[in-house]
């Protein structure tokens, strides 16, 4: 029982949310370098890198060079289990990104310092922020020219609401980036653009000390015991609560590529980052130390290995211990199943696990048994509660070009929507309009593909002026209230009402018009 307790207190599981060409794949490499876990650097995205690219991604992805899906990375640091969900980023940005989130216990948020908050960064920070997990924010590329450091935290709350805690505070940036200032050790890094992986640390043990000047030289010395006294005086003070509740984020310098700030970064990082914590179930609260098994599915990643068309389920372990070849109950199947072929993994490499704990997350074939959401527990049955849908950037009417094939279309929608490739909305207008809406466009592809291939089902889709899906809350609703406007009532699969709406601005004219209806960017509100 406490090996259990022992395992999940050393694990901590995280994701890293940016924009992209923020750094993230340059920081998630120097991660795995510290914790071992690869040997040199290239190994982690196959997106440009054909040894990893070639493996066994389907065809769309081989032909557009980007993988659809994302994947799950682990390594062992100071007796930590580290796992880091990737969060796909460019054109494979897509409503997994989202529901990988929801695996996470908490996120970093990696800023280009010269870019300040971009736009994919603020989306999956409002994920984030409404599971209320903590939020580390790195402020990177210092060792280039960036924008104050002031205005940076300033767009943090003015973009984001988030309040911040700088943990540590950069000297300079660009050509005279000297190296950062650790409020809390209270000693300052030193950067060497010559030799950027060798850190030189300083204490300090009085900031404004003569042998500071010296090392930092007069005006670089001087303005930073201005700038750290003004954070001491009017900065919001370190507050753990707040943190873990993710009302304010510690906030960090570095550079990546240098691999200048990312030891210190990863090492309090470990220290005031949550151990996985409970979930809420429909039996109550389950501690991720509780001794039966239980997890979520939160993502199905279909045919990688084209050859044998298998399907992957990504589990996140909530409680309980695994271990190979288990029996678990599936409550929604009403059924035992038998994990023997469980996987976790690094990059894209596939290692069969043996045993696993809240935190982890493990990858189980699926012979076509697992939706997005699905709980699976050992002991007494309960579930999850569901997985939310969130709203879709792009929207297509969809219609098939042979009728005989409907049933064809069906049943592929039914598998394709259960997997999360793209939601389903019909409309309320009692026509027999059928949309899709996607967050990121590719799915569309995806979609094409798959039911082409998979089911010999040939449509058309046709682009929707669309860019917003709200589910909409209200016992005053009615479809026909929106009658005259541009926004479009449907209902989603499950028979939720939901609103289409072309841009924030008729979003906002609803709102105001229809005080009493409450407009959700994701399917569970309740
Ligand atoms: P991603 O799209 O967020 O995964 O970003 P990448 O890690 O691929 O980085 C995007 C570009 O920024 C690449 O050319 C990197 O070499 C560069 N880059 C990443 N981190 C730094 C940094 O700390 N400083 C500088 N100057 N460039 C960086």
């Amino acid at each position: 029982m406490s090996s259990i307790i022992d395992q999940v207190s050393k694990r901590k599981t995280l994701a890293i949310i940016s924009h992209p060409d923020a750094g993230k794949t340059t920081l998630t490499e120097k991660l795995l370098l510290f914790g071992g876990a690869i040997r040199e650097a290239g190994m982690v995205k196959g997106k440009k890198n054909s040894k990893f690219a070639t493996s066994d991604w389907m065809e769309i992805e081989k032909q557009r060079g980007i993988s659809v899906t994302s994947s799950v990375m682990e390594f062992d640091y100071n007796d930590y289990r580290i796992n880091i969900l990737d969060t796909p980023g460019h054109e494979d940005f897509s409503e997994d990104t989202y529901r990988t989130l929801t695996a996470a216990d908490s996120a970093v948020m990696l800023i280009d310092g010269a870019k300040g908050v971009e736009a994919q960064t603020k989306k999956l920070f409002e994920v984030c922020s409404q599971r209320g997990i903590p939020i580390f924010t790195m402020i990177n590329k210092m060792d280039r020219e960036t924008r104050d450091p002031f205005d940076l935290l300033e767009e943090l709350e003015e973009i984001l609401g988030m309040r911040s805690y700088p943990m540590n505070w950069p000297i300079g940036s660009g050509s005279d980036f000297q190296g950062i200032y650790d409020r809390k050790h209270q000693h300052v890094e030193i950067y060497d653009a010559s030799n950027p992986n060798k850190v030189k640390i300083y204490p300090v043990s009085d900031i404004e000390g003569a042998d500071l000047t010296e090392l930092l030289g007069e005006a670089a010395h001087q303005r930073l015991v201005e700038e750290v006294s003004l954070l001491d005086v009017a900065g919001d003070p370190y507050d753990e609560e707040k943190i873990l509740n993710g009302d304010l984020t510690p906030t960090f310098f570095g550079s990546a590529i240098s691999n200048f700030g990312v030891q210190s970064f990863l090492e309090h990082f470990l220290f005031m980052a949550p151990a996985p914590v409970g979930r809420v179930s429909s039996e109550g609260y389950v501690d991720p130390s509780n001794k039966d098994f239980s997890g979520f599915i939160f993502k199905i990643q279909a045919n990688m290995n084209p050859a044998h068309r298998d399907r992957i389920a990504f589990l996140r372990i909530c409680s309980g211990k695994f271990e190979r070849g288990m029996s678990v109950k599936h409550p929604r199947m009403k059924k035992s199943i038998k994990l023997s072929q469980p996987q976790q993994f690094l990059a894209q490499e596939r290692n069969i696990i043996q045993e696993a704990y809240a935190g982890d997350i493990i990858g189980l074939f699926d012979p076509g048994i697992f939706q997005i959401g699905d709980t699976l527990c050992g002991g007494k049955e309960f579930t999850y509660s569901e997985m939310p849908l969130f709203s879709p950037e792009h929207f297509s009417r969809v219609s098939i070009k042979n009728a005989l094939k409907k049933k064809h279309f069906l049943k592929g929608l039914q598998q394709l929507t259960e997997e999360g490739t793209v939601q389903f909305f019909e409309s309320t207008s009692g026509l027999d309009e059928m949309i899709l809406g996607v967050v990121g466009e590719l799915q569309f592809e995806v979609f094409e593909y798959r039911m082409q291939h998979e089911y010999g089902v040939d449509m058309t889709l046709q682009r929707l002026p669309y860019q917003l899906a709200r589910w909409i809350e209200g016992d005053s609703y009615k479809p026909a209230l929106f009658q005259a406007s541009n926004a479009k009532p449907v209902k989603d699969k499950q028979g939720r009402h939901v609103m289409l709406f072309e841009n924030e601005y008729s979003l906002r004219w609803a709102q105001e018009r229809y005080p009493d209806l409450k407009f959700h960017s994701q399917s569970n509100f309740s």
